[in-house]
């Protein structure tokens, strides 16, 4: 279903009308196009405390397609708006230096470029010195406050880090058209000795790579199996034999392969396997329903059958693909949680309980999959995606969904994909245990 008022706001009369009228103006997000496929102009390079990182290297790789502003040099915004600004506070231990983060950040945030993006950084908490852990924690309610109040389509995450090097693929996400819809995240990166380096070539990191997408007839995961060709992989596409025209349909688009099976099914775990003989290198659950209810009406069947597709089959799989053999080592599991299951909603106890699971999966599992297996496990967690799934929600309440977000809009299935991918890529080794909202900033939950 088409967002009317995001059309509408987009011409003058409707942008004039709406404004007197203190609607909400959302703005058009520069997404990943073959034509844009990065940010062009200013990146600015901020620091606030002392920092041992060694960032402007890693800044200063190519691909941003941004003229990097090293940290300590002016820059005449005037006439030059930065399109991205990444502030370094990793060295902010007290609270006198956390008072550099507004210094450095007060002059040039007006300035920033429409769809441009805020990075801040920061460093994990230590837990034997409460002082930084105090306002290490405080750059989170910075970060997601700026977020809320920026506008103009342009975002502000957080990333923890301790080595810049191992940040990289974050980075090259974050600061590109690819993360449009992602603000207010706080990501935590591990040290750069996890993972498998960087790929040949940035613009096919997947090349060589086989990756599953269940669900893939229609969505989320169509557009999650098309970005992870795009990005080089083969694509076996999974839904239930029902979908299989359009399964086969999607498949075909993407010279991929169409694996109709029930996600469900006892074997089914046994029955990729024997489809994938010579293994697999992304896996990414993405098959889901809903069966809404509030408690008091809700029947045991549709509590069982949301909690098996969900969840329990999540976890079947994995462990089958993972203790099998079949995800090689290298290999990524990305996991499809919602701000349902963050935030809770009315009517969805069972469908919140099944996407908190796979909260507490992927923080569980990451690190161990990681060590036993050389796999890395993390999660998308979608705010309203325009999907047929949501096309389907009254609307009055799909309007709210719609609006409720610092970008006061819905985001695309593409946005979804595109932090699957990130996930996805051999360079995001150091990226594990995360659970990322692509949500626009939701203003459910916190
Ligand atoms: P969708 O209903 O459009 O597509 C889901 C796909 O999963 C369908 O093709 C369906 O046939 C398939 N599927 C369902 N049961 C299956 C099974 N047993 N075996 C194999 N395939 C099965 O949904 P969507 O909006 O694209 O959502 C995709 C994922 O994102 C789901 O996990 C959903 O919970 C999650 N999500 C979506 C939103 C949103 O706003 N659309 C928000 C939060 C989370």
């Amino acid at each position: 279903m088409a967002d009317r008022y995001l059309s509408l706001t987009g011409t003058a009369p409707g942008r004039f009308l709406t404004r007197r009228l203190g609607l909400p103006q959302p703005a058009r997000l520069r997404r990943w196009s073959a034509e844009q496929p990065s940010l062009q102009g200013r990146l600015m390079h901020l620091t606030a405390g002392r920092s041992d990182l060694d960032l402007a290297p890693v800044l200063a790789l190519a691909g941003l397609d941004l003229d990097l502003v090293p940290a300590g040099s002016a820059l005449d915004l005037g006439t030059e708006n930065p399109v991205a600004v990444v502030l370094d506070a990793t060295g902010v231990r007290d609270v006198d230096t956390l008072a550099e983060v507004h210094a450095a950040l007060h002059p040039v945030v007006r300035s920033v470029a429409a769809s441009g993006r805020i990075v801040v950084l920061g460093s994990p908490t230590d837990p034997a010195d409460h002082h930084q852990a105090a306002v290490q924690q405080g750059l989170e309610g910075f970060v997601r406050s700026l977020g809320k109040e920026i506008g103009r389509g342009r975002t502000v995450n957080l990333v923890r880090l301790t080595d810049a090097r191992a940040a990289e693929s974050t980075f090259r996400f974050l600061l590109s058209p690819r993360s449009a819809y992602v603000s207010g995240q706080v990501v935590e990166i591990g040290d750069g000795e996890t993972g498998n380096g960087a790929p040949a070539d940035w613009r096919k990191p997947l090349a060589g790579r086989t990756a599953l997408v269940t669900g893939a007839a229609r969505g989320i995961g169509e557009a999650v199996a098309a970005t992870l060709a795009r990005d080089g992989a083969r694509v076996v596409c999974l839904d239930v034999p029902a979908a299989g025209a359009d399964l086969a349909a999607a498949a075909r688009r993407l010279d991929g392969v169409a694996l109709p099976l029930d996600i469900t099914a006892d074997d089914a775990g046994a029955r990729i396997a024997d489809a994938l003989p010579e293994g697999l290198d992304v896996l990414v659950h993405n098959a889901g329903i809903t069966r809404d209810r509030r408690l008091v009406n809700m029947p045991a069947e549709r509590w069982s059958s949301v909690l098996d597709v969900n969840l329990a089959s999540v976890l079947r799989t994995t462990d089958a693909l993972l203790t099998g053999g079949t995800l090689r080592a290298g290999g990524r599991i990305v996991a499809t949680a919602s701000i349902a299951g963050i935030a809770g909603n009315a009517g969805q106890t069972n469908y919140a309980a099944s996407k908190a699971g796979i909260v507490g999966l992927v923080r569980a599992l990451g690190p161990r999959a990681l060590s036993e297996y050389g796999v890395t496990v993390n999660a998308v967690a979608p705010g309203f995606i325009e999907t047929r799934m949501t096309a389907a929600v009254p609307l009055f309440i799909r309007e709210a969904g719609r609006r409720m977000n610092s970008l006061s809009q819905g985001g695309l299935p593409a946005d979804v994909a595109e932090t699957t991918a990130w996930f996805a890529g051999p360079g995001s080794g150091a990226v594990n245990g995360q659970v990322v909202r692509v949500c626009g900033q939701s203003l459910l939950g916190a």
